[in-house]
């Protein structure tokens, strides 16, 4: 889909954005097969679906700093699920090699931090498009999952309210998952929606450890809409960032760590 003379985004998960066949912001998922020989190759952070591009053939290729944890496989999994083990069938993977750019500067491109979903994570500002990655996501993939992957919780919703600020000086926005809108209204109504459901998150949590003692599994469990093991064990990431400043009390059983209020 065309934002600009020379800005263009491919659908995908993540969706994919091109600048003037020169500059690509997270060239991941299905569209790691395009064919696209950009000078500038950028992920917004480390998780696999968002760095293929940078197993390309580029001049530049830019992975923020504190996110590379994802140079290796090991890496990957201990940020998403918390531990690896390394021949479980449950992490399926691809492999990028330690080749990247310290830091870049380019005339045309703003970078600037909102981390949360990883220690690292980077959004970008080009020719008036706001690319935000998995800063916030499409209502459909919250509601699938039931919670939000982020890394810091606190400090995602924090990027949230950041980003309310920043939209007012771009013409456009563009999320990694979700839909792909070119009317800025709707892409500020997506976000208003990410930041109050987050806000019923933190109060759905606390109500269940309201008087009634519980692990961060228990909780992760009632509020997941997607009970497999996978998922269950990405959700309760971001449970546990809640839990951990919401629970008044906190103690060790033979369950494991309880929490409640
Ligand atoms: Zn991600």
């Amino acid at each position: 889909m065309k934002f600009t003379k020379n800005i263009e985004v491919i659908p995908g998960s993540p969706n994919t954005l091109i600048y003037d066949n020169r500059v690509v912001i997270d060239l991941g998922g299905k569209n790691s097969s395009l064919d696209i020989n950009a000078e500038v190759q950028l992920a917004t952070h480390g998780h696999s679906d968002h760095i293929a591009g940078l197993l390309k053939k580029a001049n530049v290729k830019y992975l923020p700093k504190e996110d590379y944890w994802a140079l290796t496989l090991m890496g990957r999994r201990a940020m998403i699920y918390g531990f690896s083990s390394k021949d479980s069938p449950l992490f399926t993977y691809d492999f990028i090699k330690d080749n990247l750019s310290e830091d870049f500067k380019d005339v045309e491109i703003q970078k600037i931090k909102m981390p949360g979903h990883t220690p690292g994570h980077t959004v970008y500002i080009v020719d008036s498009v706001l690319y935000a990655g998995d800063a916030f996501f499409g209502q459909k993939v919250l509601e699938n999952f039931g919670v939000p992957f982020y890394t810091d919780f606190w400090e995602a919703l924090n990027s949230l309210y950041k980003i309310k600020e920043l939209i007012k000086s771009v013409d456009y926005v563009v999320i990694a998952h979700g839909p792909i809108y070119t009317n800025k209204r709707k892409m500020e109504e997506l976000l208003d929606f990410n930041i109050s459901f987050n806000e019923k998150l933190v109060q759905k949590v606390k109500d269940l450890i309201t008087g009634n003692e519980m692990t961060a599994e228990e909780v992760t469990y009632r509020i997941s809409r997607n009970r497999d093991v996978a998922n269950i064990l990405l959700n309760s990431v971001t449970i546990k960032s809640i839990l951990f400043q919401v629970a008044k009390n906190i103690r060790v059983s033979e369950k494991g760590i309880l929490f409640s209020t």
